[in-house]
């Protein structure tokens, strides 16, 4: 290979997809992966060999079946450790989720919160990064403050070290939006929280299925992902925290498993993260999170990225082209992932999805969660294509034969209706 040869050229997308059972009929084109991506073989294998060989609860048990599952349960934790290159295991709470993970540490490290303390957020956030807050400030007085959204969808950092300074306490923001793709500068926002003695909270539930991690060098206080977005099974996610942060932080849910010392009057708390995992965990989702991690290491991400990025551009350039059709977000590639919202004159969202479904598409349409950031952009939802790297260019080839179709059907109808074509979007 000629050594200015494009990684591209190395990557083997249809060599992933034959791992992945969902993805075994032709017909599918699967573009709905910001939601839930599929999951390979391995974390199949993992999650039968714990349900098989080890199935047992987690706490104490001295027989053999428990052992395996305590040692498969730290080991899945040590797995997630691995992929975000954290300090300590210790450092890793599993919850049922992206949203649980931040609902945890709203409620927990609010705690920590006085009335009149800022949290700072965007006006892009999920829900998930957005309605745990406003509990809290409901709950503790803590006011809200919001980073607008530029015009080509990215939260619009220009005020966030004056924000910042205005008695901030958190700033918790998308690494990268579940509507628009853009990618958060989130070294720039460490900068302005450290400046100021604020926390930062990164919500990851979108880059995480991207690339593996590095909380070391990212220089955040807590990180928050989904493991099946990160092709690992549903009912699991994480909360990563700095291990003093934890620490000072109180339980959020209570009961079995968390304690240390209990009687009729009280009860004392294990150190995190169990103090953190009140009751039995989901374990298989543990494990298979754990394998869906490590099946990531295995991957070419830079090759992965590159790949990305060609079939991104290759879907906004055809996108570009059809009449009628407004991308929510950067109409580039730079500083974003391939997550990419479309609205089509004259269709709902919802009738956009079905007309492709019909043609084997997988796409998502409504609001994402993101009420907020529609009404700032004015448009009332979207349909969004989010690629994996089992994506191909067959996928977004049909997706946008698709497309056409459903455009041209439409601009014919304007036409009977003696309506003008609407403007290039
Ligand atoms: N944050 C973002 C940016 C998301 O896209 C999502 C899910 O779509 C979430 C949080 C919530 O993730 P989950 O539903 O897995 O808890």
């Amino acid at each position: 290979m000629p050594p200015d040869t494009p990684a591209t050229t190395r990557f083997d997308a249809l060599a992933v997809k034959r791992q992945f059972p969902g993805l075994a009929d032709e017909r599918l084109h699967y573009l709905d992966n910001a939601a839930t991506a599929q999951m390979p073989e391995a974390v199949f294998d993992a999650m039968r060999r714990f349900e098989t060989d080890a199935r047992a609860n987690v706490h104490g048990g001295s027989h053999r079946c428990a052992r395996r599952a305590m040692d498969a349960y730290a080991e899945a934790r040590s797995r997630v450790a691995r992929f975000l290159n954290a300090a300590s295991s210790n450092e890793v709470v599993f919850t049922y989720g992206a949203t649980a993970a931040i609902n945890l540490a709203a409620y927990s490290f609010g705690q920590s919160l006085q009335p009149g303390d800022i949290v700072l957020l965007s006006v892009l956030e999920h829900h998930s990064n957005l309605v745990p807050w406003q509990k809290l400030a409901e709950r503790r007085g803590v006011v809200l403050r919001f980073l607008p959204m530029t015009e080509d969808g990215r939260i619009d950092l220009d005020r966030v070290e004056e924000e910042a300074a205005m008695g901030c306490r958190l700033i918790a923001l998308t690494h990268c939006s579940n509507v628009t793709g853009a990618v958060t500068d989130v070294a720039r926002v460490v900068r302005a929280a450290r400046a100021n003695g604020a926390r930062v909270l990164i919500d990851g539930a979108q880059l995480a299925p991207h690339t593996p991690l590095d909380m070391r060098a990212l220089g955040v206080d807590f990180y928050a992902f989904s493991g099946h977005k990160t092709f690992g099974p549903t009912g699991i996610g994480v909360l990563w925290g700095r291990r003093e942060l934890l620490d000072s932080m109180p339980p959020f849910l209570t009961g079995g498993q968390m304690i240390q010392k209990v009687t009729l009057e009280g009860a004392t708390f294990r150190d995190p993260p169990f103090r953190f995992e009140a009751g039995t965990p989901p374990i298989a989702q543990a494990i298979g999170l754990g394998a869906a991690l490590d099946w990531m290491l295995t991957l070419d991400w830079k090759a992965i990225r590159e790949y990305e990025l060609r079939l991104t551009r290759r879907l906004l350039a055809g996108l570009a082209q059809l009449s009628g059709v407004r991308v929510i977000g950067p109409t580039d590639t730079a500083s974003r992932r391939g997550v990419v919202s479309f609205h089509v004159e004259g269709c709902t969202p919802d009738e956009v999805c079905r007309a492709l479904d019909m043609r084997g598409l997988a796409l998502r349409g409504g609001y994402h969660c993101a009420q907020p950031l529609f009404a700032a952009a004015g448009v009332d939802g979207a349909a969004r294509a989010s690629l994996a790297p089992y994506n191909t260019e067959a996928d977004i080839d049909v997706l946008l034969d698709a497309l056409g179709r459903l455009v041209g059907r439409n601009d014919a109808a304007r036409m009977a209706a003696g309506h003008a074509f609407p403007a290039q979007g």
